[in-house]
C-alpha cells in the first residue's frame, strides 16, 4: 500500500480520499477548511498541517481544488520540489486546458510525472467509487496513476497527452449543456402543442430525437425514469458547476479559433439562469426558465 498525499477535501474530494484509505492506501489529507479536514479524519484519513506536508514523502499526489488558479497555486507553492520527484501527481480538478498544460510542462521540467484526471459523475459516484476519469498524459504517467484512479472509479481513460482530459470534459459537457437546453425546450412546445408529455417520451425516446438528456436524465417531473426532476430539481449537478464547464469551453474554444455556436447559446442560457437564482438547483432544472421566457409563468 502506498503513501498517498490528498488535497481538496470537498464535496468531491472528501469521498474519494475516503475510498482510498478504505482501499488500505496511507493517505495524508490537507484541505484549508478544518471541518473537511475533521471529516475526512474520521473517514480513515490523516489530517496534515499544510499542504507540503501531506506530499513530504508521498508516493502519489492526488489532488481536487474548484479551478485553476487554486491548482496552480498549490502545484507552485506546495507540490513541486516538496514531494519526492518519484512520486506520481494526479490532479482530478476540473480546469482549463491550457493551465492543465502548463502545470504538467512545469513538473515535467523539474523531473515529475503529473497527469490532469477531472472526472465525470457527482458527489454519489465520488462517495461509491464509481467516477469515470479522464485522463491526460504520457501513457508512463497514465500507467502509475491507473491503479489509484481506478480505486476512485468505475472506468479509467486515457484520452491522449497532457490537458486531453480537461478536454474531453469540456467538449462531453458543451455536448450535455447544449443537448439538455435542446431537450427542454422541446418539451414546452410539445406541451403548448397539446401533447401528453409521458407520451411524447414514449415517441422521441425510440425516435431519432433520443439522447441522454431526455431518456436517462428527462427535465420534467414525473416522465421517464427517477431523475433531479422528481425532486424540485433538488441534489444531481449544479448549474453553476455546467456554467462553469461551459465557460471553460468556450474559453478553450477561442484558444483554437473553433465555432461553437451551440454550446454560446448554452453558456448564455446558463448565466441567465444562474442569475435569476437557478444556480444551486440541477441544471435540468432551466426548463423552469425555458418555460416562463415564453409564457406568462405556470401555474405550479
Ligand atoms: P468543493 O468546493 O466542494 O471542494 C473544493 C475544496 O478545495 C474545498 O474544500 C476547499 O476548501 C479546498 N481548497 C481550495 N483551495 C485550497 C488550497 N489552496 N489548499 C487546500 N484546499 C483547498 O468543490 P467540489 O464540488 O468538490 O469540486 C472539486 C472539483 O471537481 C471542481 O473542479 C469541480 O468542477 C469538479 N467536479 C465537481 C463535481 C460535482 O458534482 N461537485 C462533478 C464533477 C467535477
Amino acid at each position: 500500500m502506498a503513501r498517498v498525499a490528498f488535497i481538496g477535501l470537498g464535496n468531491m474530494g472528501g469521498g474519494m480520499a475516503a475510498n482510498l484509505a478504505k482501499a488500505g492506501h496511507d493517505v495524508r489529507a490537507f484541505d484549508l477548511s478544518a471541518e473537511a479536514l475533521e471529516r475526512a479524519a474520521k473517514a480513515g484519513c490523516k489530517a496534515a498541517a499544510s499542504a507540503a506536508e501531506a506530499v513530504a514523502d508521498a508516493e502519489a499526489v492526488v489532488t481536487m481544488l474548484p479551478a485553476g488558479k487554486h491548482v496552480r497555486d498549490v502545484y507552485e507553492s506546495s507540490v513541486i520540489g516538496k514531494a519526492p520527484p518519484s512520486a506520481i501527481l494526479i490532479d482530478c480538478s476540473t480546469i482549463d486546458v491550457a493551465t492543465a498544460r502548463e502545470e504538467i510542462e512545469k513538473a515535467r521540467a523539474q523531473g515529475y510525472a503529473m497527469v490532469d484526471a477531472p472526472v465525470s459523475g457527482g458527489i454519489a459516484a465520488a462517495n461509491a467509487g464509481t467516477l469515470t476519469f479522464m485522463v491526460g498524459g504520457a501513457e508512463e504517467a497514465f500507467a502509475r496513476a491507473q491503479p489509484f484512479l481506478e480505486i476512485m472509479g468505475k472506468a479509467v481513460i486515457h484520452a491522449g497527452g497532457a490537458g486531453a482530459g480537461q478536454a474531453a470534459k469540456i467538449c462531453n459537457n458543451m455536448l450535455l449543456g447544449a443537448s439538455m437546453v435542446a431537450t427542454c425546450e422541446t418539451f414546452v412546445l410539445a406541451r403548448k402543442l397539446g401533447l401528453d408529455l409521458q407520451t411524447f417520451f414514449n415517441i422521441s425516446s425510440q425516435a431519432s430525437g433520443q439522447n441522454w438528456s431526455m431518456t436517462s436524465y428527462c427535465p420534467v417531473p414525473g416522465v421517464g425514469p427517477e431523475t433531479p426532476a422528481d425532486r424540485d430539481y433538488e441534489g444531481g449537478f449544479a448549474t453553476a458547476l455546467m456554467l462553469k464547464d461551459l465557460r471553460l469551453a468556450m474559453e478553450a474554444a477561442q484558444s483554437v479559433d473553433a465555432y461553437t455556436p451551440m454550446g454560446s447559446h448554452a453558456e448564455e442560457l446558463y448565466g441567465r439562469f444562474a442569475e435569476r437564482g437557478g444556480a444551486g438547483k440541477d441544471f435540468s432544472a432551466i426548463i423552469k426558465m425555458i418555460e416562463d421566457s415564453w409564457t406568462p409563468p405556470l401555474q405550479k
